[in-house]
């Protein structure tokens, strides 16, 4: 008896003569990748550079936001001045910009920069944040995003030229939706604040 299930059709062609289904896969597939919205081919390469470029310099960006992190610690008494929620506004706005130009960030309010070698790990399609899928091309880029390089094999590239490089093997939270659009410079300088009157107090 034949079966004439689809699964036992012939898959090398369609029609006498008309293409085959490699082809035709193929077409569909060139059709189907994912290409991230109002932004043009060109615009992305060019953020793409930068991105890397951040991970090349990922010590001195470690380096840098020691540095920056203390001197937001030292305005402490200014932001409670001026008080953390009417900072928040314009901090975030500043943050957004200097962020978004280095690193492509896309403020998602919990900064794991200094944990993931300067590659943000919101850019992933995926928006994991504890490694890579199982996808990654053999030329290092995205399953989803072919032009972009990995933001995982990149954040591990990144944090092998950093002092606490090791922190990428940490397991981070999932990401608290609450808090998007937030400041994560002026989080860390708060939760840092306390901390530190903590340690204060019980000595
Ligand atoms: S981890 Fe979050 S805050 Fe840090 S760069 Fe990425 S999106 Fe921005």
């Amino acid at each position: 008896m034949t079966d004439n299930s689809p699964a036992n059709q012939p898959v090398h062609s369609t029609r006498p003569g008309g293409p085959t289904q490699a082809t035709l896969v193929q077409k569909a597939r060139a059709k189907l990748a994912f290409k991230p919205a109002h932004t043009s081919p060109t615009y992305r390469q060019r953020k793409y550079s930068i991105r890397l470029w951040a991970v090349k310099h990922s010590r001195f960006f470690e380096w840098f936001y020691k540095k920056f992190a203390n001197a937001f610690l030292v305005l402490h008494p200014f932001w409670n001045w001026v008080g953390y929620n009417r900072a928040e506004a314009p901090v975030t706005a500043v943050e957004r910009c200097v962020k978004g130009l280095l690193f492509d960030c896309r403020m998602c309010g919990q900064c794991v920069l200094s944990s993931t070698g300067m590659s943000c790990p919101m850019n992933c399609p995926k928006q994991l944040r504890n490694g890579p899928c199982g996808g990654v091309r053999e030329n290092g880029n995205c399953e989803v995003e072919p032009n972009m390089p990995c933001v995982w094999v990149q954040a591990w590239k990144g944090s092998r030229h950093m002092v606490g490089g090791d922190a990428i093997l940490n397991v981070q939270k999932p990401v608290d939706q609450s808090l998007r659009e937030t400041s994560s410079w002026l989080r860390v300088t708060a939760q840092s604040a306390v901390e530190r009157e903590q340690k204060e107090a019980a000595q």
